[in-house]
């Protein structure tokens, strides 16, 4: 009699969820899909600050970056983040930091309430800095590699030193300069 008891007592024990009854996780769930957004290129944001499914013929050679508002000169189509949504990496280039497409895109995301993933840690692309600098801003570069003030064909993460140098202002961290 009283083992019978216990065992309804233990059928009657409401389950959170229907997931609860199977041999799964929700993290393992969150992981599986995280791993697939992440290599879903409809999901992915190029450096230049906009969406790779907006690159088109990149393959063929003469690629070209277009947004509905502007046409974008990204040479090297490179994918930086992913996102579940890439509706908001619509801006435009007028510098570096702060004024650079992808800062304006993944402000805008974040106003929305939407994530958005780095692929790779951000870090100076300069193959040469040693200056353990943490501050990483994106860049738009012209051919000859100078720091433009609007888009550009190159587009990369440098830090403020590495920043500072091309500019022909070293020795000038911390002042604000790059922002
Ligand atoms: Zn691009
Ligand atoms: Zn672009
Ligand atoms: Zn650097």
């Amino acid at each position: 009699m009283e083992n019978n008891e216990e065992s309804t007592t233990t059928n009657d024990v409401e389950k959170e969820s229907p997931f609860d009854s199977l041999g799964i996780s929700q993290e393992s769930v969150e992981k599986f899909l995280g791993d697939r957004d992440r290599y879903d290129q409809s999901k992915q944001v190029c450096i230049c600050g906009h969406a790779i499914n907006k690159h088109s013929k990149y393959e063929e050679g003469y690629g070209m970056c277009i947004t509905g508002r502007h046409y974008c000169p990204c040479k090297q189509k490179n994918p930086v983040l992913y996102s579940n949504d890439t509706r908001y990496f619509m801006r435009k280039t007028y510098g570096p930091g702060s004024k650079h497409a992808l800062s304006a895109g993944l402000l805008r995301l974040r106003q929305v309430k939407k994530k958005a993933y780095w692929l790779e840690e951000p870090a100076c692309w300069n193959p040469n800095c040693e200056s353990g600098n943490p501050l990483i801003f994106p860049v738009a570069l012209d051919k000859s590699s100078r720091v433009i003030n609007e888009p550009g064909p190159i587009n990369v993460l440098l830090c403020e030193t590495c920043i500072l140098n091309m500019k022909g202002v070293p020795g000038n961290e911390g002042k604000g300069w790059i922002w």
